[in-house]
């Protein structure tokens, strides 16, 4: 098995194999761009020192062959004392992960040949930059030294300089500070720092692969669910130098405008630097255009190759490049992180430029995103007052207490906090911080620092490089610009889409998406860069393409009218719970639990019968000419009635006062009767139906009185009634025929011809396992996820969410709830089983599912594969299950 392949070998479609980084390296390499020559050890060598704990045997060797080739072209050795050749080894996995593994630059260098590489470049003071710099990341990540120390060295040094920046170092201070911090890992690790070469390079090597097990990786991999058995690739490249002098520098750029996705020259760039110094925020970058002032040729030469990588990939590639003496390399690319705005407007400019087809612009906007932009915005009134103008470096509206470090920023928000986490710069330890955040707000960087490409990737709010502030940590406060401090604990609000910040509350509005979907903005609307005008294109396209039915989960009227604007085809769920809530349908509701005999009993359900009526009524006339699957009631009785303590002791108070109340005492008896121990598997659904008489009678019969005085008035009305929690056909035989019976005698007692269909939820594993046998008795079914869900796997859901979920999650058994996004194996297999089951008895079963899941974008991938009718979510999830039905049916 070949483990190591040349930057000539690769290509970019090989990113299982070689990882993002080192596809595209390998990629740019073969389309002539000028990358540093290297290789790759491939994710599947990873994977062995993963499961076995060292290296594959043979690897050795092979790094050893291309080791060999390199410095042949380089024509010079690693670490040769004369003139060296050094090389990055710098991680790389299929999916990036900015930040949250290791690299070290500057490989090859030691006592011997910093010596040689200073004579060489005629340059001292670049040779012992390369140096301290190699041996700080090199103790920090392979050797594991904290990694304060060596900033607090060169600290101090500066400190003693009496300056703040690291170009104030000249060569025997930085000389003196390579002995300092050879010295601290002399101490820490109590072995000193490597001189050999090629014992450097293998133990970044080493690191590397170790490092994708480390904490930040691993939280990272949970936050974006990312797979944890994937690997890293390694990446061996020979090192350019950014940090030689004022011609020479290093940058990252995009080819457009990853927070709005506007065409035009986006990046940051820092002369004499290195690496990780533009991200990293430690100094103040000049922006990619003024580039074009400092070195007009390697400026043009980096806009054509940008523009080539964009017509290469079809897409926003986000670069890392290094100037040299002048002289332009290309160190990586990668299609960009972007914002959810700039991936529809992104698309569908694409698509204008003939770039990529509409299926394409689709497939690359998700779900996720277009609920992001569905957030509202901010509205700053007279009053609202702007404390700093940072970049706009991830969009939304984030209003929270201000917070300094991570470690607060999570336990603020555990206790129910919103907290904006406020810091000079992030970098990837805050990482907890971040997540627990409503916001992230820095005063240093650029749009691509840490920060705003961390938060973009999660759909986190960010201001960064907010300038005017002054953040002080460790005093737990800052200060704006006219000197207001704010303390930790201070409500702020960031926007990220302008990259303002206020001090307290300010008001939202909703966003212009939302508009659209609502209809109060046009389509054609020409509003934050035709952002209204791409989601319209897209949901158009979604909705040609899609073989899903979408329906709402609606109970009145006025949630169903807004199903309808947002695209709904129906209703997939009306409960009916509430139909037996508020102060004078309660009081019935007790008199029915309460009746002993049939006229007490009748009564009560003759009074409900008119006020069912009426919401149906309203009901069907939002929704006519669509269908609206009723299900008849389904919570346990008990719910209902008032509480067990409360009523006990009103009870025992009325008693103690002698003046005991006789309905009172009876409610009381009533409640214990129906207190159950685990009412989620008690006394509701279609059992409620089986065992209170006339009470399913009553709910079909408001059902289909309303469906005839709607037809009456010349009305479309489209009821389907369901039956709740069937375990077995028997029960709904039996529901049925009485369902049945009303629905005769409704239609001859009104003269309209009433063509309800009656159907089932399959809720229960029991009801999955024999839909052959429910499919009799049911016109159509409807996959309760949620309940199926906790019965499937035993899990109450109002319990375990709290209690080891979190356990669960962390310990990776499943990578997200399964109420969340449905288990495809377990309770997905049943669905799966009950569709099938269900088709071969009865060919034009309608199938559909009224969980949470209806609305979630994995899990409505799911319900296109095994072929279900519709899916069914609440109302403002609609355009998500849209979009995401369009995509599954590419
Ligand atoms: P990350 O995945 O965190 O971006 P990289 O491997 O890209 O890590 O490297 C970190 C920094 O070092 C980047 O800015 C990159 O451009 C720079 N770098 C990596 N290899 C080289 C090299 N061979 N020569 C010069 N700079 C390099
Ligand atoms: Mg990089
Ligand atoms: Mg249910």
């Amino acid at each position: 098995q070949k483990f190591v392949y040349s930057f000539t070998e690769g290509n970019k479609d090989l990113k299982d194999l070689l990882g993002g980084k080192g596809a595209n390296l390998a990629e740019m390499t073969n389309l002539g761009l000028p990358v540093p020559p290297g290789f790759t050890l491939t994710t599947e060598a990873c994977k062995v020192f993963l499961e076995t704990g060292s290296e594959p045997a043979s690897l050795h060797e092979e790094v050893s062959a291309h080791l060999d080739a390199l410095e042949r072209e380089m024509g010079k050795k690693l670490g040769q004392a004369d003139d060296p050749l050094l090389v990055s080894v710098r991680s790389g996995a299929k999916f990036s992960m900015p930040g949250m593994m290791d690299t070290v630059l500057n490989i090859g260098l030691s006592d011997a040949s910093v010596l040689g590489l200073a004579a060489q470049s005629g340059n001292e003071r670049f040779a012992w930059d390369s140096y301290r710099r190699l041996v700080q990341m090199f103790g920090k990540t392979v050797l594991g030294v904290e990694g304060e120390l060596f900033e607090e060295a060169l600290d101090e040094a500066k400190a003693a300089k009496g300056t703040t920046d690291d170009l104030d170092l000249d060569a025997s201070d930085l000389q003196v500070l390579v002995d300092t911090f050879k010295a601290i890992v002399l101490r820490e690790t109590g072995r000193a720092f490597p001189q050999d070469p090629r014992d450097q390079m293998d133990l970044a090597i080493h690191a590397v692969f170790h490092s994708w097990n480390g904490d930040r990786a691993r939280l990272y991999r949970r936050q974006e669910r990312i797979p944890n058995d994937l690997g890293t690739a390694v990446n061996v490249c020979s090192m350019v130098f950014g940090n030689l002098g004022e011609d020479s520098g290093t940058g990252v750029a995009f080819t457009r405008d990853p927070s709005t996705g506007a065409v035009g020259v986006y990046g940051d760039y820092l002369s004499n630097a290195q690496g990780e110094d533009v991200v990293a925020g430690i100094r103040n970058t000049l922006q990619l255009s003024e580039l074009e002032k400092l070195d007009k040729k390697s400026y043009d030469e980096l806009m054509a190759i940008m523009h080539k990588l964009e017509l290469h990939y079809r897409d926003l590639c986000d670069i890392e490049f290094t100037i040299e003496r002048g002289k332009l390399w290309m160190l990586q690319t990668r299609i960009g992180k972007r914002t959810a705005a700039a991936a529809f407007r992104i698309a569908v400019q694409l698509v204008d430029q003939g770039l990529i087809d509409l299926d394409e612009a689709l497939h690359r906007v998700t779900g996720g995103q277009l609920a992001q932009l569905m957030f509202p915005r901010f509205a700053p009134d007279a009053s609202s007052k702007r404390v700093a103008w940072g970049l706009a470096a991830s969009p939304g509206a984030a209003v929270g207490k201000v917070v300094f470090d991570s470690y607060t920023a999570v336990k603020w928000s555990r206790s129910g906090e919103k907290v904006i986490l406020v810091r000079r710069e992030t970098n990837p330890d805050d990482l907890d911080g971040m997540i627990a955040a409503e916001g992230i707000l820095t005063s240093r960087g650029g749009k691509t620092s840490h920060a705003a490409v961390v938060a973009r990737g999660m759909g986190k709010t960010c201001v960064c490089g907010a300038e005017e502030l002054e953040v002080d940590t460790k005093r737990r406060r800052f200060t704006t610009a006219d000197g207001q401090v704010v303390e930790e604990g201070d409500v702020v609000s960031i926007d990220g889409a302008t990259g303002k910040v206020y001090l307290g509350e300010v008001p939202v509005l909703p966003s212009p998406v939302v508009e659209y979907f609502e209809g109060t903005l046009h389509a054609g609307a020409d509003v934050q860069g035709g952002l209204v005008q791409a989601v319209h294109r897209l949901m158009s396209h979604a909705d040609v393409r899609r073989r899903l039915a979408v329906r709402a989960n609606a109970d009145n009227a006025e949630d169903g009218g807004r199903a309808r604007r947002y695209g709904a085809q129906g209703i997939g769920l009306c409960r009916t719970e509430h139909m037996f809530l508020g102060e004078e349908r309660r009081k019935e509701v007790e008199h029915l639990i309460l009746a002993d005999n049939d006229k007490d009993r009748e009564s009560a359900l003759g009074t409900l019968l008119p006020l069912q009526k009426g919401d149906f009524l309203e009901l069907f006339q939002a929704m006519d000419g669509l269908p609206v699957t009723v299900r008849l009631l389904d919570p346990p009785l008990h719910e209902f009635l008032p509480d067990i303590t409360e009523l006990s002791v009103r009870v025992a108070l009325a008693e103690a006062r002698k003046d005991p109340n006789e309905n009172d005492l009876r409610l009381l008896q009533a409640v214990h009767k129906l207190h159950e121990q685990n009412p989620m598997l008690g006394l509701r659904g279609v059992r409620l139906g089986l065992v209170i008489p006339g009470l399913f009678g009553m709910q079909v019969r408001a059902i289909a009185e309303a469906a005839a005085e709607r037809k009456l008035a010349g009305g479309d009305p489209r009821p389907e009634v369901m039956i709740p929690l069937v375990g077995t056909v028997q029960e709904l035989e039996i529901v049925r025929d009485e369902c049945e019976r009303v629905l005769a005698e409704v239609a001859s007692s009104t003269g309209v011809q009433l063509d309800i269909k009656l159907g089932t939820m399959i809720e229960l594993p029991r009801a999955a396992v024999t839909a052959g046998q429910i499919a009799e008795a049911a016109e159509f079914f409807s996959f309760g996820t949620n309940d199926l869900t906790q019965t499937v796997w035993g899990f109450s859901r109002d319990d375990v969410e709290a209690s080891f979920f979190t356990a669960y999650l962390e310990k990776g058994i499943f990578g997200v709830s399964p109420f969340e996004t449905i288990d495809r194996d377990g309770v997905g297999a049943l669905v799966k089983h009950a569709v099938e089951a269900g088709r071969a008895t009865r060919p034009d079963l309608k199938l559909g599912v009224c969980g949470e899941h209806g609305g979630d974008p994995d899990s409505v991938h799911f319900f296109h594969e095994v072929g279900l009718d519709y899916v069914s979510c609440s109302p403002f999830r609609i355009p998500v299950a849209r979009l995401e039905a369009g995509r599954a049916a590419l």
